[in-house]
């Protein structure tokens, strides 16, 4: 729901474009923060590549969390944010050399490091500057989650981190290099995951593995249980902010930490997603025999998930109170894919109507691209 003066102000920007509402954003960030104090030892790093809008990262950093990184650049952006190096951890399979001197010269937190080569490259590189490399093993748990295939990255099949037969030869190798320090195992199963139960199997499957350790006397400062909170794509306006309290119990309740253990999580979707809405205008409204067609101008280039991952969101008219009717939602780019919504129904649409698609804060704006030399769409934050 919008008031009248954020869509007067809407009127005035020009389309398509990004508003991130900076209510919803607080309200989400002061949630987290009032929820991570209830237990100790919890630190949230916020998976910068759902989202990573300067003016939004500015308000995540005011709030005292840190970052999750997977390449040089989101390092750098996180920097530019303000964020401090020491709350920075990086993850990715394909780290280059120059991220990886990126990383070693701010001092970030950790590499989380998901193969052995890579861990070789990263001892060397720290070894010609003269410094030692905080690392943590991203486990691979083989562990599903209940999500769409594209976003599950916990799998023995998927291609991230350590295998899980691989992962004592990993920790000792580390610490037999001198350019290394292993702080810790990190894990990510994947992404809008709604199912507390996943992160139960998770945590069941963190605590086989510290037994496994322990056992070995191999101490483990720091547990990372990655990102993957789910947000209600279907109620933005009635769930805006998601249930971090339910998400940092069901770890609290099922992860047995050690004594001084640290845990880290990276959320991102969550943090970010139902702050924003795409904002667009129909162009034409196109009467076809079997179809009608609502033509707006934004595109899968603007917004990439209904056409990558079959993703839905909510769509609104705000500026049409009229009778419903039912239109396919499209953009103008040249491809079928480019449809934001079939068989929707909406307010009697006309050229020039407001429209919002909605829950579009994570993994919007970031993975907009140029495709057909379209300008690259702006966020607003207010
Ligand atoms: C993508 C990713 C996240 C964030 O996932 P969300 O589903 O947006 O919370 C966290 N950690 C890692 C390693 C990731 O790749």
């Amino acid at each position: 729901m919008f008031t009248q003066e954020q869509i007067q102000k809407f009127n005035g920007i020009e389309t398509p474009f990004y508003y991130y509402d900076k209510k919803v954003l607080d309200d989400t960030l002061q949630t987290i923060q009032q929820e991570l104090a209830k237990h100790s030892g919890y630190h949230l790093h916020y998976a910068i590549k759902a989202n990573a809008n300067i003016d939004v990262l500015k308000e995540i950093q005011k709030m005292g969390f840190g970052v999750d990184a997977v390449s040089g650049g989101e390092i750098q952006q996180a920097l530019n944010a303000g964020f401090d190096a020491s709350k920075i951890v990086y993850a990715g399979v394909g780290k280059a050399d120059w991220e990886i001197n990126l990383g070693l010269d701010a001092g970030i937190f950790c590499f989380n490091v998901e193969s052995e080569p890579e861990l070789q490259i990263i001892n060397e590189l720290a070894a010609a500057k003269g410094k030692v490399a905080r690392v943590a093993f991203r486990i691979n748990p083989n562990v599903g989650a209940h999500t769409h295939a594209n976003i599950t990255t916990g799998l023995a099949e998927n291609k991230f981190g350590i295998a899980m037969e691989d992962m004592e030869l990993a920790i000792k190798e580390a610490q037999e290099l001198p350019n290394v320090e292993f702080i810790g195992l990190h894990f990510h199963i994947g992404s809008q995951i709604l199912e507390m139960d996943d992160f139960v199997a998770l945590s069941n499957r963190i605590n086989e593995l510290q037994d496994r350790l322990e056992k070995q006397g191999v101490v483990v400062k720091n547990i990372n249980v990655g990102g993957g909170l789910g947000i209600y794509y279907t109620d933005p306006d009635g769930k805006p902010v998601p249930d971090f309290g339910k998400y940092f119990d069901t770890y609290a309740q099922n992860l047995k930490l050690r004594e001084g253990q640290q845990l880290h999580c990276e959320l991102g979707r969550a943090v970010v997603g139902q702050m924003g809405s795409l904002i667009t205008k129909v162009l034409y409204v196109k009467q076809c025999h079997i179809k009608q067609f609502a033509i707006v101008d934004a595109g899968m280039s603007d917004l990439i998930r209904p056409a990558l991952y079959d993703a839905h969101h909510e769509i609104q008219n705000l500026s049409s109170t009229e009778a419903e009717e039912t239109y396919d939602v499209v953009g103008p780019i040249c491809e079928s894919s480019d449809v934001f919504g079939k068989d929707e129904k909406l307010p009697k649409c006309h050229r020039g109507d407001i429209i919002a698609l909605r829950s579009a804060g994570a993994y919007g704006e970031i993975m907009a691209c140029q495709y057909n030399c379209r300008k690259l769409p702006k966020g607003y934050l207010f």
